[in-house]
């Protein structure tokens, strides 16, 4: 087990957000959270690399102890991020982009963190790009090399927030098979999506939330072909 939350609980200020959540991932397993807008998909996952703190509960990812760990720099080392707005450098060229937290944290010397980068690169399918600027990327290409740029960390865990929600339509598939790709190396991956095609095909497990709790949890298969409980149903429903 990589990452166990036990009953957790987050709210901003009145508002609880999370209520007693529970549920972990194993070495290797991909998860698929889906849910309504506002029902706390993001929050659960920002909590597991403490970019939210939680109010009750425990979270522990790899053997640490995530809600009073007291170096965060070097446990969010471990785990990449890919937001749904791709938040790269404007400033730097796209190998700059990559090299950059591995060279400043004192993890790679420079030649090493570019030929990570170009392998990177070839993964993603944007060798071509390296010495480019983010502004003249497409916005799938910007999002291909930003999981390129979570990755020269080499985390034994990735994030996704939405990571195609504000794509073009016709840029989705390509991220989305960098991210198949990941899954058939082994990465362990928590992704929130509204790709139920995606999450289908490339989840272990999918995870259903509704106002802060979650509802159903159960292999893609069970999950989206004969989900249990009413809210699920009306869900799927309402976006397939
Ligand atoms: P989802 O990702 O499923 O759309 P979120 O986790 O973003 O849901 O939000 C869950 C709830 O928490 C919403 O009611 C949202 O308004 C609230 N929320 C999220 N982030 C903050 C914040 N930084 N401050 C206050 N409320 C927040
Ligand atoms: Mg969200």
């Amino acid at each position: 087990m990589i990452i166990k939350v036990d009953n957790l609980v987050k709210s901003f200020g009145e508002n609880e957000v999370l209520k007693d959540v529970s549920f972990h991932v194993n070495e290797g397993e991909v998860v698929c959270i889906i849910g309504p807008s506002g029902s706390g998909k993001s929050t659960l996952l920002r909590c597991l690399n403490r970019l939210e703190e939680a109010q009750g509960g425990s979270i522990r990812v790899f053997d640490t102890d995530v809600i009073h760990v007291k170096d965060l720099n070097a446990f969010r080392e471990n785990i990449g991020m890919v937001f749904q707005m791709f938040n790269l450098f404007p400033n730097y060229t796209v190998m700059q982009n990559i090299t950059l937290a591995p060279v400043q944290l004192g993890k790679m010397t420079q030649q090493e963190a570019e030929k990570r980068g170009m392998e990177l690169l070839a993964m993603v399918g944007l060798e071509e790009k390296r010495d480019v600027y983010p502004s003249t990327l497409s916005g799938g290409q910007k999002q291909r090399i930003a999981i390129a740029r979570a990755l020269a960390m080499n985390p034994r865990i990735m994030l996704f927030d939405e990571p195609t929600s504000a794509l073009d339509p016709e840029m989705v598939g390509e991220v989305l098979n960098v991210m198949k790709e990941l899954a058939q190396e082994g990465m362990t991956m928590v992704i929130v999506t509204h790709e139920m095609g995606f999450a289908k095909e490339v989840a272990d497990r999918v995870i259903f939330m509704g106002d802060g709790v979650i509802i159903e949890e159960a292999p893609p298969n069970d999950l989206f072909n004969s989900p249990k409980h009413e809210r699920t149903q009306k869900f799927l429903k309402s976006v397939l």
